[in-house]
């Protein structure tokens, strides 16, 4: 029987990589919920709401309701790809640009109010994993499998730095570390669905843990 399969926890965990693997071994489809917060982020900069002299979110929240998101296969990876208003926006959302701003768009009522309606009806068939911060608690309450990812902040920042880094960003891990620290910092103070633990979710520290352990144990939990 297919279940539904919520990854929450702080920025560069590994949520994405294990959330990922696991859909794959197991047929599910992958659900990545930051993707879209990035991807509102980039319209609101695309647009100058946000980024220029004066953010204006009114204007962003006016037109929220004509963004179109949509996830696509993308048939040579095999994985699914956003695209904003019709163009793939894959690759530029992963920038330090967009991470330096998504967490305060992130805030907003009205944009979490649209994803988190997009994220349930994703989730209609089960058989899904998604990964986020408020997926156990406020998209799939009722998931049969709750993850709560953590690792030291050096860690996490120094994943991320490689990654940037692999994409051919040029930044310096002083700039990552802060942003990561930011983001946990935002994600967990703001008043609308803050980054918490759900009560019956598994806190997993994979600070000192390979991939492959890390995905042997998950999975596990999963097929029980
Ligand atoms: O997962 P990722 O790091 O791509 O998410 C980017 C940002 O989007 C997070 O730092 C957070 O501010 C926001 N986010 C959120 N709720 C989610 C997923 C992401 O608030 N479910």
């Amino acid at each position: 029987k297919k279940i539904t399969i919520a990854i929450d926890g702080y920025s560069s965990t590994g949520k994405s990589t294990i959330a990922k693997q696991l859909a794959k071994a197991l047929g599910y489809v992958y659900v990545d919920s930051g993707a879209m917060y990035r991807a509102i982020t980039l319209y609101a900069l695309e647009n100058e709401f946000i980024g220029s002299e004066k953010d204006n979110i009114d204007a962003l929240v006016k037109m929220l309701p004509y963004i179109k998101l949509k996830f696509e296969l993308n048939n040579a990876t095999g994985a699914a790809e956003i695209y904003l208003d019709g163009k793939n926006v894959e690759k530029e959302i992963r920038s330090l640009k967009i991470s330096q701003h998504v967490s305060r768009i992130a805030t907003i009522t009205e944009v979490r109010q649209k994803l988190v309606d997009m994220q349930k009806k994703m989730g209609e068939n089960k058989g899904v994993v998604m990964d986020g911060r408020d997926i156990g608690t406020v998209v799939f309450p009722d998931a049969e499998l709750k993850l709560f990812m953590t690792a030291s902040p050096e860690t996490r920042a120094h994943r991320r730095y490689k990654e940037l880094l692999d994409r051919g960003e040029k930044v310096v891990f002083k700039d990552v570390l802060e942003n990561v620290q930011n983001r946990d910092y935002i994600d967990s103070h703001r008043e609308n669905s803050p980054l918490v633990r759900a009560e019956d979710a598994i806190e997993f520290d994979n600070t000192d843990m390979g991939l492959q352990d890390q995905f042997e144990r998950i999975k596990g939990m999963a097929l029980r």
